[in-house]
């Protein structure tokens, strides 16, 4: 399950950026798109290791 911590997320939109097919912007947060809750791909994890934060997991 790839999650966001939205405590965390400071709404930078790298992982936006990286894996815009999984993560989308809402307001100032990411969220996980629906329905892609169970997407694990190379694009996930470069977005994993790209969020300066470390708010994303899997
Ligand atoms: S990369 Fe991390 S801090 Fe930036 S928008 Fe995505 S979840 Fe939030």
């Amino acid at each position: 399950m790839v999650t966001i911590d939205q405590g965390k997320c400071i709404g930078c939109s790298a992982c936006t950026s990286i894996c815009g097919d999984v993560f989308e912007m809402k307001g100032d947060k990411a969220q996980v798109k629906a329905g892609q809750e169970k997407t694990s791909n190379e694009q996930v994890k470069a977005a994993i290791a790209g969020c300066p934060v470390s708010a994303i997991s899997e």
